[in-house]
């Protein structure tokens, strides 16, 4: 019998879902820690929800006719695990809005009676076609600010300083030629009469549409807007604007909101067809977009949001406008990626890897100097320097030319150095070779 096993398949990550490594994290750290920044420029406080929910936060929060709730979420039966426990049917969150309302409900945040401005990064999850922007694990950078109608949460002033800090955000991680376009869907009354206003209008056009089109005049005619259906698109321009259909409070509020933008200098662009693909959206909707050829390729949108006034209710919670975002941070990256090369993977010294080389590389000169480099490492990373221990079985001119490579000095420990509680140190900028005291290797690492 032969001993000889078969070789295990290799396991691959999931379609759609993907690995980010170094030194490409770096570019996304730096992505998190500028938007926490200005966040909290903003007055905005972190909030962490579960990555899973019950399904039916997202059938009633997201819409029953969405493509994310119809066909994209990842459910399944949840057993119980003991008899005080039921089975449920639980989601991977496909959006982070609706978790978020569901805590501030949860939580009886209202009761604080103040606006709540809260932040989150994670990813999501939707079992969309993969390609280049579209993964099925994806990060969102998103916001939410809500609360009772006496904080203020229905102001237009929420809404453009939402989009200013957006366009303050963009400017700050380097985002070149974004472009806002803006729309306002009204009222849930408002939309009720286009949404018979459209399906009537639809009715006569429908039979010359694409299927998905057909489908949608039937169970969600706003969603035809979002068509991207080339052959469609001439029915679509024709079909009744929402703008005629906002009543005078909702027209006021988009006025304001274009006004306040206007006082900003926020430039935008009215769009009537955006509509956006969630359902609890009311009032101000927008996204933000990158021209073609800069990374996305057809998924252009940047980030989408908007206000959604009724989604608390909705919800079972207390009345709780609010206004907010979620930003694609897959997608933002790789608009910083090919709007400048020097943030390319390729790149040799990116900037965004904050151009740190490491301050000393130790090369122990044998075997015998390894556990007395590993405690000089010790010592000089407590004192707050960063670095790299070799291995005492390279010879000299490896340890030199991989010390090159990733720190500015090298500290050779031999045995000699060992034997007198020193080390030699070597700068790569200045090629200076010194020999010191350890007492005095951190001052000199420091200002080296
Ligand atoms: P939405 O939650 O659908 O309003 O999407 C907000 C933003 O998230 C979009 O503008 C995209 O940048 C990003 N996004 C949505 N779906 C995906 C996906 N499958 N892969 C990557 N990014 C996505």
């Amino acid at each position: 019998m032969s001993t000889q096993q078969k070789q295990p398949g290799i396991l691959k990550a999931v379609r759609g879902t993907r690995d980010l490594l170094p030194p490409e994290t770096a570019l996304w750290n730096r992505v998190e820690a500028t938007a926490r920044e200005v966040f909290a420029r903003y007055g905005f406080g972190e909030i962490r929800t579960p990555v899973f929910e019950d399904t039916q936060l997202f059938a009633r929060g997201v819409g029953e006719e969405t493509d994310i709730v119809s066909k994209e979420m990842y459910t399944w039966e949840d057993r119980a695990r003991a008899q005080s426990e039921k089975a449920q049917s639980l989601t991977l969150r496909p959006e982070n809005t609706a978790g978020v309302v569901r805590a501030y409900i949860e939580h009886k945040l209202d009761a604080r009676g103040d606006l709540q401005k809260l932040f989150y990064i994670g990813p999501q999850f939707r079992r969309e076609r993969p390609q280049r922007g579209r993964y099925r694990q994806f990060w969102q950078i998103g916001v939410e600010v809500l609360g009772p109608v006496s904080s203020g949460s229905e102001s237009p002033v929420r809404d453009a300083e939402v989009l200013e800090m957006l366009a303050t955000l963009l400017d700050e991680l380097g985002v070149r030629g974004w472009e806002l376009a803006l729309n306002s869907v009204g009222s849930a009354e408002d939309r009720k009469r286009y949404n018979a206003a459209l399906r009537a209008a639809l009715e006569p056009v429908k039979a010359r549409m694409c299927e998905d089109n057909q489908r949608r005049a039937e169970t969600n005619p706003l969603r035809v807007l979002d068509s991207k259906e080339p052959a469609d698109q001439e029915i679509i321009d024709g079909l009744p604007k929402i703008a005629d259909f906002l009543d005078d409070s909702s027209r006021e509020h988009f006025a304001a909101v274009r006004a306040a933008l206007d006082a900003c200098g926020v430039a935008y662009t009215v769009n009537p067809r955006l509509v956006r693909g969630l359902d609890y959206y009311t009032r101000t909707t927008f996204e933000f977009t990158v021209p073609d050829g800069q990374g996305l390729g057809t998924q252009n949108a940047l980030l989408g949001g908007g206000r959604y006034d009724g989604l608390s209710e909705m919800l079972g919670g207390p009345k709780a406008p609010g206004i907010g975002f979620a930003i694609g941070e897959d997608r933002l990256i790789l608009v910083l990626q090919e709007q400048d090369g020097s943030r390319s993977v390729d790149a040799p010294h990116p900037e965004w890897m904050w151009a740190k080389k490491l301050d000393a590389y130790i090369a122990p000169m044998g075997a015998e100097r390894n556990a007395a480099s590993l405690a000089l490492a010790r010592e000089l990373r407590r004192a707050g320097l960063s670095v790299e221990v070799g291995d005492g079985t390279f010879r000299l001119k490896k340890s030199f030319e991989t010390a090159d490579k990733v720190a500015r000095n090298i500290v050779i420990l031999g045995e000699d150095e060992v034997a007198s509680g020193t080390a030699t140190v070597k700068s790569f900028a200045t090629g200076a070779q010194v020999k010191v005291a350890l007492s005095g290797l951190t001052k000199l690492l420091r200002q080296a």
